[in-house]
């Protein structure tokens, strides 16, 4: 770097501000609400695990494994990888500090995460998600719980119109076992126009193909089988139960017969809920049953289901949430009573009013300068001003609880020191 560079933002990461920040965090408090109200506890994990804990559950040929993790050696000559997803370091965390104690554990989680991707809009290499999991629950019960959360959060954002679940299941080991013969068979018809990945992925993983974005794969993948005639009675059964569950709980759900998810670990429950407000990047929430993940770490059986959703793609549909307004300007016009007017705004605070306190500049234009920041009421301190030397003004009285400004200012005035009387 030169001297007069000046740094440059990675490509693919955001500097969120302003209305972008705004749209961020209205997204994970609506998260965060709707997430008690579900009982999921919430959980924090490192950004980094041992590279181990996603290559060998999300599986090695999957896109996220292939090509967009970002695995580095530490100094110590360990290979450590920033997080593509929140479900095996919750896994390897569940496992690793026996948590098995407190199954079935429903937990919440949410932030930054790592893919190196083809930045474009709603995709990028450091992005952020919102999580939810309930690890050691058998139950289709457990998948319809985490739907129908799914569901209420998308409505609670205002986003639901507009954007559907998509259902399918993989099935149990039996099933998918057929089912992936059945692939095969059509894929190797179609070899000649298959893209050059989906070739390689025939031979290792050709359920992979169904999740191709590449145009040429997409016609075959679409035309490929479906899974139903593979179905075992028990899977079946599995699924039926969820989807009564969902119809009981008034969740509008289309079958996608082809749906398969970019991570391997998924059985039976398989879902998506996709808009296509996005473009391309239609997917806002995805995720499944991972009965088998948590054995791929060493661990014992444990059934457990789970989704993401991209905060990103969130907060491109939401409308504008609308800045916070300013509660109460409290303006000191007078050098002499900057501490007063330091008391005032911090009792307002303690209290839990918003306000903002302006007490430092040139004192004649302090009064301009806090309406220009649009405050729903002002308390200004002057000797110019009014018997006690306080003119209170509501602007917008509507957006405030004003008899609790009174109690809390009140006593104040009283206090003033005399010279503002
Ligand atoms: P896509 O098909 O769009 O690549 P995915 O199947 O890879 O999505 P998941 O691994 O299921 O996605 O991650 C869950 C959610 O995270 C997605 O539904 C999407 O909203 C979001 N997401 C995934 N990749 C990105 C990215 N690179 N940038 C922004 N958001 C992303
Ligand atoms: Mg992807």
């Amino acid at each position: 770097m030169s001297r007069t560079d000046t740094p440059q933002r990675i490509r693919g990461t955001q500097d969120l501000f302003g209305e972008d920040a705004r749209r961020h965090a209205k997204v994970v408090e609506t998260f965060e609400r709707v997430r008690r109200l579900y009982g999921f506890q919430p959980v924090e994990i490192p950004i980094f695990e041992a590279t181990a804990v996603f290559a060998r559950s999300i599986g090695e040929t999957t896109d996220v494994v292939s090509k967009e993790m970002y695995s580095f050696e530490d100094k110590g000559g360990d290979s450590v990888t920033l997080r593509p997803e929140f479900t095996a370091g919750l896994a390897r965390a569940y496992l690793g500090n026996g948590w098995q104690q407190y199954a079935p554990l429903k937990l919440a989680t949410h932030g930054p995460v790592f893919r190196y991707e083809r930045p474009q809009k709603g995709r990028y290499r450091q992005f952020h998600q919102i999580d939810a999991e309930v690890i050691g629950a058998a139950e289709p019960a457990a998948d319809v719980e985490l739907l129908v959360m799914a569901d209420q959060l998308l409505r609670e954002l205002g986003v639901s119109d507009g954007v559907t679940l998509q259902l399918n299941t993989l099935g149990d080991s039996a099933t998918r076992d057929a089912w992936r013969q059945a692939l095969v068979a059509h894929f190797e018809a179609h070899r000649g126009d298959l893209s050059e990945d989906s070739v390689a992925r025939l031979d290792k993983n050709p359920l992979r193909i169904l999740d191709s974005k590449d145009p040429r794969d997409r016609p075959i993948a679409d035309a490929a089988p479906g899974i139903d005639e593979h179905m075992s009675s028990e899977a079946g059964a599995f699924f039926a139960a969820v989807t009564k569950g969902l119809d009981a709980a008034g969740v509008a759900w289309t079958r996608n017969a082809r749906l398969v998810r970019g991570l391997d670990y998924y059985r039976h429950t398989a879902f998506e809920f996709v808009t296509d407000r996005l473009g391309a990047q239609g997917t806002v929430l995805g995720g499944g049953r991972y009965d088998g993940l948590i054995e791929t770490l060493g661990g014992p059986h444990t059934p457990a289901v789970g989704w993401a959703a991209g905060i990103e793609r969130l907060a491109m549909l939401i409308e504008e949430p609308i800045a916070q307004g300013l509660g109460i300007a409290v303006i000191a016009e007078d050098r002499q009573l900057e501490t007063s007017a330091l008391a005032f705004v911090t009792a307002l605070r303690r209290a839990g009013v918003n306000s903002e306190l302006f007490a430092s500049g040139n004192p004649k234009k302090r009064y301009d300068k806090a309406m220009r920041s649009n405050p729903a009421h002002t308390i200004s301190l002057s000797h110019r001003e009014g018997v006690n030397g306080v003119a209170q003004r509501s602007l917008r009285p509507q957006d405030l609880d004003l008899e609790k400004v009174r109690s809390i200012v009140d006593p104040l005035i009283f206090a003033l020191p005399q010279s503002a009387a």
